[in-house]
C-alpha cells in the first residue's frame, strides 16, 4: 500500500476513534474491541501458521533422513555382495598374504597381478556407480588403489582411522570418511588367511555416487557441502583444486565435479534454472548460517520470486566414523504443501482484515444512524430555544398520564406560568435579551422540578409543569418554590443582569376531568394571578 494512502487511512481511523470516544464510551469500547480482537486473531493465526510450517519442515527433514539412510543401506549391501563374491577369494587372499610378507621390490609384481585379476570386476563396478577399490597391507600401508594405480606405499594411519580400526578389531568398519583422494562412504573389510590378518580392503562409494543415486531414486536437486576444515585436514595441495567455495556458507566447499553433475541434470529435473539456484543459495546464507554452524539437521522453505514456486531445502549433516559432522547432504525440492499453507494463511488474514473493516464500518454507520435518530427525536419532542419539551410532546404525555390517573387513585396537578411584563424585557434588552431570559427561566424550571415531573414550553413566554402524584396543595408549594427561584435568579445578557418574575396558575385533577378542562383551570388561575398583581401563585 502507498505510504501516503496508509498514512491518510490511519489519520482517518484516529479521528473516527477520537470522535467516538468523545461522544460515546460504549461505542468506543465496541470499536476498540473489534480492533483488538482482530489484531489478536491475526497474531494467533500467524503463530499457528509458523508452528505448522515448522512442524511440516521437521517432517520433511525426517523423511529426507530416511531416504538418505535407505540409499546408504543399498550401497552397503552391494559392497557386501562384491566383497563376498569377488574379493574374498582364496587366490586374492593368498596374493595379499604374500604381499604382506614381501619386500618392497617383490611387491610390484604382486600389485600388477592383483590389478590384472580384479581389473574387469573393477571396470564393472565403476560403470555401475563410481565405486572405489583400495587394498592395504596390514598396518595401514596403501597397496593398490584401483582408481589411482600410480599412488601406493603411503602410510594411511594418520588420515584413515577406519583402516586402523579394522587392523585393531579385525571387524568390518563402515561410515563416511574423508580421504586423500576422495570423500566417501567406506566399507573396510579385513582380509584373513586363517587367523592371520593379511591386509584390508576398502570398497567405497564416493559422496558423488551417493548423490547420483539419490537423483535417480528420488528426483530432486542434491548437492554436497564439505566443511573446509575437513578437506584441509586430508586433501593434498593438488587435490584442493577439485573444490570450490559454496554460495550458501563461507565455511563449506563443493566438489567441482558435483557442480558439473547438477548443471547437467537441471534441465531434465525442471525444478529451477541454474541462475535461480545460484541466487537462492546466496539468499539462503543468513537464514541458515547459525544452524549450519551448529551442524544441525534442518529444512527451510523459500519462495522463488517470479516462479511462484516454493522450494524446501533440507540440510542433513554427514558424520564421519569418529562422529564429527564434516559435510552436508543438501536437497532442493519443490513443495506444494508449503505453498498451500501460505496461500491459506494469506487468505485467512485477508478475511480477517475484511471482516474487521466490515464490522468497523457497519458499527460506525449504525452509530451515526443512532446519533441522527436521537437528534431528530429530540428535535421533534423538544423546544428549540429552551430545550424543554414542546407543546406537542406535552399533550401526548398529558393524555398518557391522564389515562393512568383515571384508572387509579393517584393525584395529578398542573402548573401554568407566564413571565410578567415580558414585552418590556424585549423592549429594554432586545429580542436576544428576551431569549436569554426564556432560556434561563427554563433552566430554573428544569433544576427545581422532580424527575417524574414534566416541564414544557407552552408557547411564547408561557410554561407548563405536570406534577404526577402531587395534590393541589403540594403543587402550590412547588409553584411557590419555583416562583421564588425565578424571582431570585438573574439572567446575564452582555454586561447587563435581567431579573424577571412569573405568575402561576395551579390546577388539581378532579375526577372525570379532560385535559382541556385541567389546562383551562390552570389558565384561569394564571389569569387571576395576573389580576392580583403578578408574581404570585393562584390555585383554582
Ligand atoms: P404580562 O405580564 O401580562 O404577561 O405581559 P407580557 O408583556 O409578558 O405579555 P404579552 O402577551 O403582552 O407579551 C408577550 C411578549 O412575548 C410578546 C412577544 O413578542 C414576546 N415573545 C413571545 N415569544 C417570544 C420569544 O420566543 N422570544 C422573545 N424574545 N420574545 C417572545
Ligand atoms: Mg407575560
Ligand atoms: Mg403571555
Amino acid at each position: 500500500m502507498d505510504a501516503t494512502v496508509g498514512g491518510r487511512i490511519l489519520l482517518k481511523l484516529k479521528s473516527i476513534v477520537l470522535f467516538c470516544w468523545s461522544s460515546s464510551k460504549t461505542y468506543s469500547l465496541f470499536f476498540v474491541t473489534i480492533v483488538v480482537s482482530s489484531v489478536a486473531l491475526s497474531l494467533l493465526i500467524t503463530a499457528l501458521h509458523h508452528q505448522r510450517e515448522r512442524e511440516y519442515l521437521n517432517q520433511i527433514t525426517q523423511q529426507q533422513h530416511i531416504q538418505l539412510k535407505s540409499i546408504l543401506f543399498t550401497l552397503e549391501n552391494t559392497a557386501d555382495i562384491v566383497f563376498e563374491n569377488v574379493i574374498n577369494q582364496p587366490d586374492i587372499i593368498d596374493l595379499m598374504a604374500r604381499a604382506s610378507r614381501a619386500s618392497e621390490s617383490e611387491r610390484g609384481a604382486l600389485r600388477t597381478r592383483l590389478f590384472e585379476r580384479l581389473a574387469p570386476a573393477y571396470q564393472l563396478m565403476e560403470a555401475r556407480g563410481g565405486r572405489l577399490l583400495h587394498f592395504h597391507l596390514p598396518g595401514g600401508i596403501s597397496f593398490l588403489r584401483f582408481h589411482r594405480t600410480d599412488v601406493y606405499g603411503d602410510d594411511l594411519t594418520e588420515v584413515r582411522p577406519s583402516i586402523n580400526q579394522v587392523n585393531e578389531s579385525g571387524d568390518v568398519v563402515r561410515g563416511f570418511e574423508e580421504g586423500r583422494v576422495f570423500q566417501g562412504f567406506r566399507n573396510v573389510y579385513p582380509l584373513r588367511q586363517g587367523d592371520e590378518l593379511v591386509g584390508t580392503v576398502d570398497i567405497s562409494y564416493s559422496f558423488l555416487a551417493l548423490r547420483d543415486l539419490a537423483v535417480r531414486l528420488f528426483p530432486a536437486i542434491y548437492t554436497l557441502m564439505y566443511h573446509k576444515e575437513s578437506v584441509a585436514r586430508v586433501a593434498g595441495e593438488e587435490d584442493q583444486g577439485r573444490y570450490r567455495q559454496c554460495r550458501v556458507s563461507p565455511f563449506y566447499l563443493k566438489e567441482q565435479e558435483a557442480v558439473a553433475h547438477i548443471k547437467a541434470e537441471l534441465p531434465g529435473l525442471n525444478i529451477v534454472s541454474l541462475e535461480t539456484l545460484q541466487q537462492l543459495n546466496s539468499d539462503l546464507r543468513e537464514q541458515v548460517a547459525e544452524r549450519m554452524e551448529a551442524r544441525a539437521e534442518f529444512s527451510v522453505s523459500r519462495l522463488i520470486p517470479g516462479d511462484h514456486k516454493i522450494l524446501v531445502v533440507t540440510f542433513l549433516p554427514i558424520r564421519n566414523i569418529q562422529g564429527d559432522a564434516v559435510a552436508y547432504f543438501v536437497s532442493y525440492r519443490p513443495d506444494r504443501n508449503v505453498a498451500d499453507y501460505n496461500r491459506r494463511y494469506h487468505q485467512m488474514r485477508r478475511v480477517i482484515v475484511a471482516l474487521t473493516l466490515i464490522f468497523f464500518f457497519s458499527g460506525l454507520l449504525y452509530y451515526r444512524q443512532t446519533l441522527h435518530k436521537e437528534k431528530y427525536q429530540a428535535l421533534a419532542t423538544s423546544d428549540r430555544l429552551t430545550r424543554l419539551a414542546n407543546r406537542l410532546h406535552f399533550d401526548l404525555v398529558l393524555d398518557q398520564i391522564l389515562r393512568q390517573v383515571r384508572r387509579g387513585e393517584q393525584s395529578l396537578s398542573l402548573l401554568m406560568l407566564d413571565i410578567d411584563n415580558f414585552k418590556q424585557v424585549n423592549d429594554v434588552y432586545g429580542h436576544d435579551g428576551g431569549d436569554r431570559v426564556l432560556v434561563s427561566v427554563a433552566g430554573v424550571l428544569r433544576g427545581t422540578v422532580r424527575e417524574q415531573d414534566l416541564a414544557a414550553r407552552w408557547g411564547g413566554e408561557e410554561f407548563v409543569v405536570l406534577l404526577p402524584g402531587a395534590s393541589g396543595e403540594e403543587a402550590g408549594r412547588v409553584a411557590e418554590k419555583i416562583r421564588q427561584a425565578i424571582a431570585d435568579h438573574e439572567t446575564v445578557s452582555g454586561s447587563q443582569m435581567i431579573q424577571v418574575t412569573c405568575s402561576f396558575g395551579v390546577a388539581e385533577y378532579g375526577k372525570g376531568m379532560t385535559a382541556e378542562e385541567l389546562l383551562k383551570r390552570a389558565d384561569q388561575g394564571l389569569y387571576l394571578a395576573k389580576e392580583r398583581g403578578k408574581n404570585c401563585v393562584v390555585r383554582s
